[in-house]
């Protein structure tokens, strides 16, 4: 066991600030990462904050990790030492359910989020990547195309896979017209790659300084929904919509823009129930569901796609000494469109 540098917070109200915490040495399938860059996800506010409730203190965040290998245990084949690896929201699972077994660990019952989990290795919680180093079973570790710039890949490894999963699970291509709503950290990721399978794309946003960029990232059309004539012209058409928005929304105004059998995903976690109407429903047999975020060798199949395509997530990038600060301006969509931790601020600490 040896002592890494991190931020955590100690309450729901409290920011986050440095700290030590323990990692473990690496085990025989282990990968020891130094983190260069962690992205801010809003999943790590709502958890931060307990909105989701179930938030174990002391919490260190993040699940967006890019880093260099420093050590591998005598068992791993598929990193060395210098190696440029990744880590996303996932450090374990059975490895044995039928979940797992189909490639879709995000489901395992036993499945080890990357913070906040249970950590069987050294009691407590998992501490996630707002922190130097960390120690992760070479099965959930990633690959990163060379071609990548690394701040801008971290957040792939939420907001990509996020909105990768649901995008393939639905069979988006060309000749769909599939809708983002909620132009943040996901849904700009949504944009990019819902227009990199061949879709048309209408982002939806509340936001109408997002317009311009909007288009820049992909978008064909662009809707501020808080306008009834824009989102009308719209109502019946669409394929797919993926909402990926993390507040209290109103559902039915999307779900009365689906076509005939069209579907809404949502990802986006507001902490309060969504109200539904039921003929937003029925009339036009349209269907509700959810997407959490993706398993491992879909989250390769995501890096390597970006890879192929240059895709990576527009970052600012901050020291995280501006964290607490971060948080704040997220809560007010004043992000273009992640943030992206250089982890060589930590030094420092
Ligand atoms: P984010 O960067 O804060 O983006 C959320 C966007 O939602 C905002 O940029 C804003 O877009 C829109 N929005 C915010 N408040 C709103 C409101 N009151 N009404 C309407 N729109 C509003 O957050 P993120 O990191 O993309 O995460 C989004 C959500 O997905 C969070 O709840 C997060 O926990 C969840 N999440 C889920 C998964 C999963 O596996 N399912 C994975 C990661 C994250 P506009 O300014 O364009 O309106
Ligand atoms: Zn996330």
């Amino acid at each position: 066991m040896y002592n890494a540098k991190a931020y955590s917070a100690v309450s729901g109200t409290s920011p986050l600030a440095s700290t030590t915490i323990p990692r473990r040495d690496p085990n025989e399938y282990d990968v020891q990462i130094e983190i260069l860059f962690c992205g801010i996800c809003h999943s790590d506010l709502h958890s931060a904050r307990n909105e989701w409730t179930g938030t174990v203190y002391p919490i260190v965040p993040g699940h967006e990790i890019v880093g260099r290998v420093t050590a591998v245990g005598s068992g791993v084949t598929k990193f060395k030492p210098g190696d440029v690896a990744a880590v996303g929201c996932m450090v374990d699972s059975d490895g044995t359910c039928p979940q797992c077994k189909e490639g879709l660990e995000q489901f395992c019952p036993n499945v080890i989020l990357t913070y906040n989990s249970a950590d069987k290795h050294l009691g407590g919680v998992t501490y996630g990547g707002y922190s130097d180093s960390v120690v992760v079973d070479e099965r959930f570790v990633l690959r990163v195309p060379a071609n990548l710039d690394l701040a801008a890949t971290a957040p792939l490894l939420c907001a990509g896979i996020t909105t990768y999963s649901p995008l393939r699970h639905w069979g988006i291509t060309s000749g769909k017209k599939v809708g983002v709503v909620g132009i943040g950290g996901l849904g700009h990721m949504g944009v990019k790659l819902a227009h990199a399978f061949g879709a048309h794309v209408v982002a939806f946003t509340t936001s109408p300084h997002k317009k311009e960029d909007a288009l820049s990232l992909g978008a064909d059309e662009v809707v501020v929904s808080r306008n009834n004539d824009e989102m009308q012209k719209h109502a019946g058409s669409f394929d797919f919509i993926l909402d990926t928005v993390s507040a209290d929304h109103d559902i039915n105004a999307y779900l009365n823009l689906l076509a005939r059998d069209g579907n809404i995903t949502l990802v986006g976690g507001p902490p309060m129930p969504l109200s539904v109407a039921a003929f937003s429903l029925i009339v036009g047999r349209h269907s509700l569901s959810g997407s959490n975020i993706g398993g491992i060798a879909e989250t390769q199949e995501m890096l390597d796609f970006c890879g192929e395509h240059n895709i990576t997530s527009d970052v600012e990038v901050i020291p995280i000494q501006k964290v607490n600060e971060a948080y704040e301006r997220l809560l007010k969509s004043d992000v273009k469109y992640r943030f992206s931790i250089d982890m060589a601020s930590l030094k420092s600490e």
